[in-house]
């Protein structure tokens, strides 16, 4: 939150994902009163950006959300899709609660349907590097972030309304990377005093974009081979369609056998629909192969969209090698569950982790290799082989985010924010090497002043 000239502004409002008694607290309590809060600024869609906006109406909130045109018919299908999970998740506590004590008070969804519904009736949609007026002496333009369809950088141009004085602040979401497919590269941040900035690679490397279709020929191949599934747990947003995409081109090519691939979750059908209906948001590479050709990048022979549970059942039922991609990315909910459930114990068979998994999570579980896992609070001992490509990651690495930050003029001030602790002051320490020195990393709670030439004044 950012106060300027008297008024609230919001720069997302994410929901927490980890461990459900860390979580639940911080997700219910704002630290504000939503009643107070003037705009909200929505860098993209992501439930770790967007997940408590629903929550936000629910408590009181009027004003409006703004973000891009994509953000917005991405967020009508996430936030209603996160709705939907609350709720499954309150009936599961509750199935337990009272299996433990009949007189148990059960627990609310954090919010429903309906809060979700009310909350997109707010959105307002902005083309990118258009300016607008959010409030008193605030102007906001979006830049592309090219993160996931729709990310935008947030720049705000501020006039203190005392002072006449004006600054630049910025907000980059999360950062996307160069060369990502299907998305354009993020655009140089304008001339700016103040950054904040994600940091969630802040002290890591990605392999390089071009050998992720290399390495994924590789994999299909050696799989398939075996006799063995291939199943990818991935973001319904972005993750999904750049796997849907690269197989296309492999497909297309012959470069991989002839086996079926499935996309099984259905947000991730109705979020492939939406990618299509944002070209603006294309690089060159998708208008050229597909486009132009009046192919769709997002379909092919061998792939098949499943809608029904009973067509997701079917699956298990399958013999012999197959791809099934299916949400959520990070193992914690969803139709993923079941199918991991069916193969982990399979030695033939593979887990290809392409996105990032958080601590204490299944997929975090996974990627450590850990002998045993737990789904479905039964326990499975992981047979089948996994294999983890940073390629897919739709965040900058570190070389990145230093990059980025040293192209950017004016910068007095970067705050780094959204990075597990040692990722956050590895990128502070380099920064500084760098030549970067004014470099913070709030925790939970602070407060910081900004304009540090009316400290009494500004937050
Ligand atoms: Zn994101």
């Amino acid at each position: 939150m950012i106060e300027v000239n008297g008024k609230k502004i919001l720069l997302d409002c994410g929901m927490f994902q980890g461990r459900r008694k860390d979580t639940e607290e911080k997700n219910k309590t704002f630290g504000f009163d939503p009643k107070e809060i003037d705009a909200v600024i929505l860098s993209h869609a992501h439930i770790d950006h967007s997940g408590c906006l629903p929550l936000l109406v629910k408590q009181g909130y009027k004003g409006p959300i703004y973000s891009t045109f994509a953000t917005r018919d991405l967020c009508n299908f996430m936030l209603m899709d996160s709705a939907f999970i609350q709720q499954k998740n309150a009936e599961y506590m509750n199935k337990r609660l009272k299996r433990k004590n009949k007189n148990a008070q059960e627990v609310e969804p954090l919010y429903d349907g309906e809060d979700a519904q009310k909350a997109l009736c707010q959105f307002y949609g902005i083309g990118y590097e258009t300016a607008f007026v959010v409030s008193e002496g605030v102007v906001c333009s979006f830049y592309n972030a090219g993160h996931i369809l729709g990310s935008a950088l947030i720049h705000l141009l501020i006039k203190d309304s005392e002072t006449g004085e004006t600054y630049r602040f910025a907000f980059t979401g999360d950062l996307g990377r160069k060369n990502l497919p299907i998305l354009k590269d993020p655009t140089p941040m304008p001339p700016t005093e103040y950054l904040i900035i994600e940091s969630t690679y802040g002290n890591r490397f990605h392999e390089s974009m071009t050998d992720a279709g290399a390495k994924l020929k590789e994999i299909v191949n050696r799989v398939a081979e075996r006799g063995g599934k291939i199943i990818v747990p991935a973001f319904s947003v972005e993750r999904t369609q750049e796997m849907i995409y690269h197989l296309n081109v492999l497909w297309q090519n012959k470069e991989i056998p002839d086996i079926p691939v499935f996309v099984d979750s259905p947000l991730s059908v109705n979020i492939s629909e939406v990618f299509i209906n944002h070209p603006e948001c294309y690089d060159k590479h998708v208008y050229e192969q597909f486009i132009a050709n009046r192919k769709n990048p997002f379909g092919f022979g061998r792939l098949q969209y499943t809608h029904s549970v009973d067509d997701s059942k079917a699956l298990n039922a399958i013999n012999g090698p197959a791809i099934i991609i299916s949400s959520s990315g990070m193992c914690e909910n969803g139709r993923i569950l079941h199918h991991l459930k069916n193969n982990v114990e399979d030695e033939r068979n593979l887990i290809l982790i392409v996105g990032f998994m958080a601590k204490h999570t299944l997929g975090r579980k996974l990627v450590e290799k850990q002998p045993v896992v737990k789904i479905f609070d039964e326990e499975y001992k992981l047979n089948a082989e996994v294999e983890v490509m940073n390629a897919f990651s739709g965040h900058a690495d570190r070389s990145d985010l230093l990059e980025y930050i040293n192209r950017i003029k004016d910068l007095k001030k970067v705050f780094l924010v959204h990075g597990e602790e040692s990722q956050s002051i590895s990128l502070q320490e380099y920064l500084k090497e760098t030549g970067v020195e004014n470099v913070v990393i709030p925790y939970r709670g602070d407060t910081v002043e900004v304009f540090d030439k009316k400290p009494e004044k500004q937050k």
